[in-house]
């Protein structure tokens, strides 16, 4: 059985980390998407959530399922019995920084396999943190996330605008 961890930040997952995983599932038997429990940086969705939003935006993909882990992606993969990494590569903005860190884990880890796949043309340039910052501005971003993120973001969104309303303590 070949089984695949798909490691990220997933704050919050978009449709191009949804294609990824989509074609990942293809090719492995077992993709598992890995959230990383990220201690100190700071965004917009807990752990528990970000885990949430996958699980939910994967509901149709039966061999492929969401978890946390902190720690190192490929002690994790050990762990979880995977023999490859997968990630998703855009043009100018991942080369760099998935060689450095492939090596490193190539290093860490000599039996882990790394499988890069390019992002499709129609979500080369999403990121979820442009995404954040357009939705922000109150742009329209239904178009770039699955579905259950809609309304997640909205709801953050609206939470944070009601807070920065509320009148300060005076000290
Ligand atoms: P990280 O902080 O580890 O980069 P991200 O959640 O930003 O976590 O991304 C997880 C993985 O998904 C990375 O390999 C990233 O390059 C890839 N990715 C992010 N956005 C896209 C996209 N629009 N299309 C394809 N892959 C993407």
């Amino acid at each position: 059985m070949t089984t695949a961890v798909y490691p990220g930040t997933f704050d919050p997952i978009t449709k191009g980390h949804l294609d990824i995983a989509t074609r990942a599932a293809r090719l492995f038997d077992k993709v598992i998407i890995a959230v990383y429990d990220t201690p100190g940086k700071k965004l917009m969705f807990s752990t528990d959530e970000r885990v949430e939003l996958v699980q939910q935006s994967i509901s149709d993909l039966p061999n492929v399922t969401a978890r946390s882990y902190t720690g190192l992606t490929v002690s994790f993969a050990r762990e979880a019995g995977a023999q490859t990494l997968v990630r998703g590569l855009r043009i100018g903005a991942d080369f760099e920084g998935e060689f450095e860190m492939a090596l490193m884990n190539k290093n860490l880890a000599p039996d882990c396999e790394l499988v890069c796949l390019m992002a499709s043309m129609k979500y080369q340039f999403l990121s979820s943190s442009i995404l954040k910052e357009v939705a922000r501005l109150g742009g329209n971003i239904d178009d770039l996330v699955p579905k259950p993120v809609i309304g997640a973001i909205n709801a953050k969104l609206k939470a944070a605008r009601k807070a920065s309303k509320r009148p300060k303590k005076k000290i």
